[in-house]
């Protein structure tokens, strides 16, 4: 039941057969870095640096933007901060950004996309930031993540994006780290694409939200194609698990940072899919470590199995509801 009380755990957790699971917060706002501690996440798996940007004229300078990612950091000293660089366009208008002329902003220049398009200069200054924080000793590790990703150039672009800005950092003597680099996987082309874009980075995150609306044609946030927008769509399912498979016996690890982690129901799904981390809402990350901690493998694998089988959303929640076995 949605009011019931659940206990609220600091330590990490593992499935009831040792398999640690990650479960981190997602942060879209600034009270959400709150409410991710006080619900005992384990770090932060997406933080939205768009929310630094939005109701204001102009975009926040590097050291505006260096307090925010060390106050992230300080507040989780034991755990991961996964900093996604600048999703601008589409649902996350940023006026002073955006083109003013694009018809259809969904399929237009965003994300990364605009980083390393006419917003270049908005990506160095965030990446100076994120750099010069990663060097500080204000608790935790500084992952760095880039959205929209639907091709290798994009990831070796902004790798070395990255390396100029440390060579930069580096020839003014500044201090600065290089952080952990991850891509979103949340268009069929990064699904398509995975294993060689595993190549290129420390881990990926599977986003359900865009992942859903890209694979069937179907906006996030319409209520008309709501069932269509939908991850438990055979079709959603089977992306997920070609990005999750890419990285088996590789050293990339693999997060869900989708609205889909935060539901409980599917924890066992999503672990039997090998997913290491889950990345949820604050208030989910109790519900989520418990359903973690009931998790049997082999039974998560075989439900796994059963739902990438099912042809139908029908089929997959009646898997999920373990009224098919
Ligand atoms: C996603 O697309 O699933 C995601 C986590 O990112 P956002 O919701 O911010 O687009
Ligand atoms: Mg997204």
């Amino acid at each position: 039941g949605g009011d019931e009380r659940v206990e609220i755990r600091t330590a990490p957790v593992t499935t009831a057969e040792g398999t640690p699971i990650e479960v981190a917060a997602n942060v879209g706002q600034q009270a959400d870095l709150a409410a991710a501690a006080d619900h005992g996440a384990d770090g932060i798996g997406l933080f939205r640096t768009e929310f630094l940007f939005f109701d204001r004229a102009s975009p926040p300078d590097e050291d505006e933007q260096y307090e925010a990612y060390r106050e992230a950091l300080a507040t989780f000293p034991d755990g991961r901060v996964v900093v996604r660089t600048l999703d601008v366009g589409g649902d996350k208008p940023v006026g002073y950004l955006d083109p003013a002329d694009d018809e259809n902003p969904f399929l237009g220049e965003r994300g990364i996309r605009r980083s390393l398009g006419p917003d270049a200069d908005v990506f160095e200054t965030q990446l100076r930031a994120l750099l010069r924080a990663a060097a500080t000793d204000a608790g935790g590790r500084l992952s760095v993540m880039v959205p929209l990703v639907t091709t290798v150039d994009e990831v070796v672009a902004a790798r070395e994006a990255i390396e100029s800005v440390a060579a930069a950092l580096d020839a003014a003597g500044e201090a600065y780290a290089t952080p952990e680099f991850g891509v979103m996987i949340e268009t069929p082309a990064a699904a398509l694409l995975a294993e060689p874009l595993v190549g290129h980075v420390d881990f990926v995150s599977v986003g359900t939200n865009d992942l859903a609306q890209y694979v069937m044609a179907a906006a996030r946030g319409n209520r008309r194609v709501a069932d269509l927008a939908d991850p438990r769509q055979p079709a959603v399912l089977r992306a997920i698990r070609r990005g999750v498979a890419a990285t088996e016996g590789t050293d990339v690890w693999v997060g869900v940072c989708g609205e889909m982690a935060s539901d409980p129901a599917v924890t066992p799904l999503l672990v039997g899919l090998g997913v290491d981390e889950l990345s949820v809402a604050p208030a989910s990350a109790p519900r989520v470590k418990r359903a973690v901690s009931e998790v049997r493998d082999d039974a998560a694998r075989d439900l796994a199995e059963r739902a990438l089988a099912a042809g139908t959303r029908e089929e997959v929640a009646a898997v999920l509801d373990g009224t098919v076995s």
